[in-house]
């Protein structure tokens, strides 16, 4: 479904190159569980965002579900299987803007149905994401985080998408909202195929939500390891990392 070969990213920081990405392969299979755990400034969040089209690579090849993304014409099809969540919901709902407003948008942008359908269906998602219906009313400032994030995932699972890439999208929540909105994530996962690319520092979490973790230092991949068998880990940066969430 996604594929990268010998993918590097550099930036230039004060007349000296950044190697974020350093010479990165892999794959993820359909309805896969990826992770990548890593300290900040490893390159997580540089790769989400050239895997999402939203940065071209430095060099090296990635194809979107069996496409060389260098030869993509039309866009839409890929924007719409493909969607991204990040930590901070306040970023990306804008603040005058309602929840169902919000929740609306996909409907709209990509023709699904008409708004007295989308109105309904966004009412049943509301419920399966268990939220309170009236919160539709309401703006992201009036909303707490886990429930936001909660809206979000909705937003993302109501376009039936073929892979979501997760930027630390619990890292800003308390234990207890962390956790359930996990919960609710492999919830979806269970019922709606989709597969996934999850970004966090921290790898124990990784665990509970993947099924393969990538271990990334310095822009390269230091070791794969079936999620399962974490504690098998041979790298120290891996032991290091499973120290550091326990
Ligand atoms: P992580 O998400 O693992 O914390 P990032 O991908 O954000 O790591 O960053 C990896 C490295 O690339 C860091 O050294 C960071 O400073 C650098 N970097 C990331 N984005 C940019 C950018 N837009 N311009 C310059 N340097 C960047
Ligand atoms: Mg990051």
């Amino acid at each position: 479904m996604i594929q990268l070969e010998n993918i590097c990213k550099q930036y230039i920081n004060h007349n000296h190159t950044v190697h974020a990405v350093d010479n990165v392969s892999f794959s993820v299979a359909p309805n896969e569980r990826v992770g990548i755990a890593g300290g900040s400034g490893s390159g997580k969040s540089t790769l989400l965002r050239l895997i999402a089209l939203l940065e071209k690579p430095t060099s090296g090849n990635l194809w979107l579900f069996g496409k060389d993304v260098t030869s993509i014409q039309n866009y839409t099809d890929i924007y719409r299987s493909m969607q991204m969540m990040f930590q901070n919901p306040l970023a990306v709902i804008p603040p005058r803007m309602n929840l169902e407003a919000f929740l609306l948008e996909p409907y709209i942008n990509y023709g699904l149905m008409d708004i007295a359908a989308a109105k309904e269906d966004i009412r049943q998602w509301i419920q399966h994401v268990d939220l309170p219906e009236t919160i539709v009313n309401k703006y992201p400032h009036e909303v707490s985080g886990g429930q936001l994030q909660r809206v979000v995932l909705a937003r993302i699972m109501l376009m039936n998408p073929k892979l979501v890439l997760f930027d630390e999208p619990t890292s800003a929540l308390d234990a207890v909202n962390q956790k359930l909105v996990l919960d609710l994530l492999q919830k979806l996962h269970r019922e709606q195929p989709f597969g996934y690319v999850f970004v966090s520092h921290d790898i124990g979490l990784l665990q509970a939500v993947t099924d393969r973790i990538i271990v990334m230092k310095d822009g390269q991949i230091v070791e794969t390891i079936e999620s399962k068998r974490l504690k098998e880990a041979v790298h120290p940066y891996t032991k290091a990392l499973v120290e550091a969430s326990l």
